[in-house]
């Protein structure tokens, strides 16, 4: 067979927020194509009408930009293959349900829902198929006049796939090998809906991707039931040499227990399942987003890039041109990933750690914007956020770790104010007011060489002396290094918060 171009596609419905597992196949699609210098289709299945939700096409979109999965084509990128939407394709669609028709390779079928009730609790584990079919009120079991005449009147109908029983049908899957199935445990199964017109996920799914030239198929395990199907149906078409080669990419599990992952699990145990937060437009339910809880999206994907595959050593952190270069399904796993969303966490952590300050202060700005607070420099905000992102997981930890840098402390550290603010220290507090007031050179080593010559020479305790103007300058005993910390701060700060301190905590009792 003729090597054709990497062409693949990731092709969500638009029937809710998309799924961190959703998240994970656009990404092995993009890993893909950008590995084999081809291209990345972004199509909108939105053929079930009933299902779709408004923002859920938007949101796709703002998860995969906000991700860095870039897409080639699509219903914003336009492109040769278009349109990408499926709900602009029902005459293509139309088309082809005709020459499944006209072959005998489907047929039309009337019966109304309560029928097929009827035949369900008459049968059990009815299946709509070869052994039953003809039992059926369909254009296999009616006269030409009779199916025609129902048509004109304006009956609704369905057409149907029809399946030959009994046969051997093989799936190649690049993951699992070879599936094989035997044709008589699949049903009929409806292609297209006279009522809207609009073919089932199925046809649009098969037909498009022939259209499109899709070359791999890429999705999750979820779908490897219907891939028989989809094999089939490119027989059906003629179109068996150009068949896209599929990958069905292993499970998400839950982090603890078994079984697929769920929005309770994340509910339970604290994590988001989806990219961005989702404000659900009918029951108003918002449901928390890897986004808006501070993670990066550098680190998200190379968490998610790790569930399910490896690049066959052992480096874990790898940024998308890594990825890229790396990425194959040889080392791709059949068996589930458990999502480990504390690992999540740490990669979230090296990410902060490797980022570069001025960036992070630029994603810090709307932590404190939030705060009502902008007053500061992104140079300070930088320098101070570079001085604690060491001790910080998730964006929003750079606050608790960095807060007094931006608002002076309200109260004290109780624990700390026992074990450290004596008697004597509002006296040591005003001495070291006048020494600092006397540096002129506030740079971190020139600062702590003066304070620390005068505490020796005073003969002072240095743990109590440098803990107490700790406490007066941050609230508590934590944070960066001390001469780090009054480097930064505006040495009038500095000084007002040791006089606040003098002023505010009261003299231990006796
Ligand atoms: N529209 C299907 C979905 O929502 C696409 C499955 C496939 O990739 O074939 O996931």
């Amino acid at each position: 067979m003729m090597e054709r171009k990497v062409r693949v596609r990731f092709a969500p419905s638009p029937t809710g927020p998309l799924h961190i597992g959703g998240v994970r196949t656009a990404l092995y699609n993009y890993l893909f194509a950008r590995a084999n210098g081809g291209d990345m289709i972004l199509r909108i299945e939105d053929t079930d009408s009933r299902r779709f939700v408004p923002g859920a096409e938007e949101y796709i979109n703002e998860s995969l930009a906000w991700l860095g999965i870039g897409i080639d084509e699509g219903v914003r990128e336009g492109g040769e293959f278009g349109p990408y939407k499926q709900s602009q394709r029902r005459d293509i669609y139309r088309e082809y349900v005709k020459i499944l028709l006209d072959s005998g390779k489907a047929y039309i079928a009337f019966d109304t829902p309560e029928e097929l009730e009827a035949a369900r609790t008459a049968t059990p584990n009815f299946q709509y198929d070869a052994s039953t079919r003809g039992s059926m009120r369909n254009s296999l079991t009616m006269s030409d006049e009779e199916v025609k005449a129902l048509i004109d009147g304006g009956t609704q109908y369905v057409v149907r796939f029809r399946i030959e029983p009994d046969r051997e049908v093989r799936v190649n899957d690049l993951i699992r090998g070879e599936v094989i199935v035997n044709s008589s445990i699949l049903d009929d199964k409806v292609l297209y809906k006279s009522a809207d017109d609009l073919p089932t996920y199925h046809l649009a799914n098969i037909v498009d991707d022939h259209l499109m030239e899709v070359s791999h198929v890429i999705r999750g395990e979820e779908w490897l039931p219907s891939a028989p199907l989809h094999v089939l149906l490119y027989e059906a078409f003629g179109w068996s040499d150009t068949m896209p080669r599929f990958v069905h990419l292993p499970l998400l599990l839950k982090p603890v227990g078994n079984g697929k992952l769920s929005k309770r699990d994340g509910d339970k145990l604290g994590f988001p399942v989806f990219p961005l937060e989702w404000h659900d437009p009918n029951s108003g339910e918002i449901s928390s987003g890897y986004r808006e809880k501070g993670y990066l999206p550098e680190a998200v994907v190379n968490f998610l890039a790790l569930l399910g595959w490896n690049p066959g050593d052992d480096s874990e952190l790898m940024d998308m041109d890594e990825l890229v270069r790396k990425f194959s399904f040889d080392h791709c796993s059949k068996a589930g990933a458990k999502f480990d969303y504390q690992k999540g966490i740490w990669f979230n952590h090296e990410y902060l750690m490797k980022k570069d300050n001025d960036e992070l202060a630029a994603l810090f700005m709307p932590v404190l914007a939030e705060k009502g607070i902008s007053d500061f420099s992104s140079d300070y905000v930088a320098k101070a956020l570079g001085m604690v992102k060491g001790r910080a997981n998730l964006i929003p930890d750079l606050w608790s770790q960095a807060d007094f840098f931006f608002v002076a402390p309200v109260s004290y550290a109780e624990k700390d104010v026992r074990k450290r603010w004596s008697a004597d220290t509002p006296r040591i507090m005003e001495e070291l007011i006048v020494i600092l007031e006397g540096i002129e050179d506030m740079t971190s080593a020139n600062a702590e060489k003066i304070v620390l010559d005068w505490i020796s020479e005073k003969g002072y305790h240095l743990g109590n002396v440098m803990n107490a103007f700790r406490l007066a300058v941050v609230g508590a005993c934590r944070g960066p290094h001390m001469f780090d910390i009054t480097e930064l701060m505006p040495k009038n700060e500095v000084i007002d918060r040791i006089r606040k301190a003098i002023e505010t905590i009261p003299a231990p009792e006796k």
